[in-house]
């Protein structure tokens, strides 16, 4: 038997870490950065779909913000029932501090994983065990470890 793991990040779109905020936005458009979430519920529902024909298990690290996004569009209990729930910050928070110069200290870290894991609970009906977080590189955003 062959095993492979398929992990997707839930994002805002094109994120990206802004100076002096906690809050990721997402890649300016039109000079606006502000966090866009159009593109989530279909991005979403278009790889659980795909991944439902070929009968494969996902991980879905979602960040919380994007998830209430979702949720308004699209019911996640039934997306994503069969996959794994995980969490992916509340609104793609930099906890290391390096990309918005904010370093967080235990508490405001302990306090944001808790906001978020309680929000996607509310919204998935499943309390995230693992998450992903963020490291501070241009060249890879979103790093699970
Ligand atoms: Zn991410």
């Amino acid at each position: 038997m062959r095993r492979a793991a398929f992990t997707v990040d839930v994002d805002r779109d094109v994120n990206v870490p802004l100076s002096g905020a906690l809050p990721a936005g997402s890649a300016p458009r039109d000079g606006d950065g502000s966090p866009r979430f159009s593109s989530s519920a279909r991005g979403l529902v278009l790889l659980v779909d795909a991944l439902d024909e070929l009968g494969i298990r996902g991980t879905f690290f979602l960040e919380a913000e994007a998830a209430q996004h979702i949720a308004a569009e699209v019911d996640l209990r039934r997306l994503l029932r069969g996959h794994e729930v995980a969490s992916h910050g509340f609104s793609h928070e930099d906890l290391t501090g390096k990309s918005t110069g904010l370093p967080l200290n235990g508490e405001e870290r302990e306090n944001i994983i808790d906001r978020a894991a309680e929000t996607i609970r509310d919204l998935t009906g499943v309390l995230p065990r693992g998450s992903a977080r963020r490291i501070s590189t241009s060249m890879m955003p979103c790093t699970n470890y």
